[in-house]
């Protein structure tokens, strides 16, 4: 049983240095409400120190209205997380309601790493709705909570009338070379326990799910072998 009719994955930068792709997705529910999630990157993007600022592809609103939605189109945003590669344009959506674990909200108010996107989240004209844990928004549609990259990650499970389940990892495993239990904390990660837990949970989730693929934040490898939009999973 799923209300899932399609899912959309988005790639709004890329990064060659890195192989890394920047990315967002779009599920679109049977009765034609659609849920984003994610954000991209803002128009213009201060690196922290160091980091080599990738190279911008079309925006989230302009591939969403490639395929003809616009941003009073989508009911509802996900937000995995408030790093300024997920977060950067929330405030493009005020319509929506926004689906955020309220940790990772809570965690957001103090912590400095979120300071540079709280022009978005902190944005009082959004509407949030918190979450604490796993939630099934809708029937085929889940997020679980991944701590481990940030305080109150979550990463999301869609069940799709053909593909089967996928499972968004978003950044609880960036690439295929992390979905492994030896993780090492890089500097851009929170606590290396949690995210240890949170991998083992989506491995699990995997099996038990029989998931037909995970999709990994941020591999360049993988990106390359999937579908994107106007392309679509089923
Ligand atoms: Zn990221």
């Amino acid at each position: 049983m799923t209300d899932v009719k399609r899912l959309y994955l988005m790639q709004v930068a890329f990064s060659p240095e890195r192989n890394t792709p920047f990315v967002c997705y779009l599920v679109q529910l049977n009765d034609g409400r659609n849920v984003l999630i994610d954000s991209g990157l803002p128009d213009m993007v201060q690196p922290p120190p160091g980091v080599v600022m990738p190279q911008l592809s079309q925006n989230v609103v302009e591939q969403l209205g490639s395929i003809g939605i616009q941003p009073e189109d989508i009911q509802y945003v996900i937000a995995t997380h408030f790093d300024g590669d997920h977060a950067g344009r929330l405030d493009s959506f005020k319509q929506a309601e926004f689906l955020v674990q309220r940790s990772h909200y809570e965690n957001a108010q103090t912590n400095p790493r979120f300071e540079r996107t709280k022009n978005q989240w902190g944005n009082p004209d959004l509407h949030f709705r918190f979450l604490d844990g796993d939630t099934e928004l809708f029937p085929g549609l889940r997020v679980v909570q991944t701590d481990g990259h940030a305080k109150g990650h979550q990463s999301v499970m869609v069940t799709l009338p053909n593909t089967g389940v996928v499972i968004l990892a978003i950044d609880a495993v960036p690439n295929q070379e992390a979905y492994t239990l030896e993780r090492q904390l890089r500097p851009v990660d929170d606590n290396l326990e949690e995210m240890i837990a949170s991998t083992k949970k989506l491995m699990d989730l995997e099996e038990r799910e029989k998931a037909a693929l995970v999709v990994f934040g941020h591999d360049g490898d993988q990106w390359a072998t999937l579908k994107k939009l106007p392309a679509f999973y089923d």
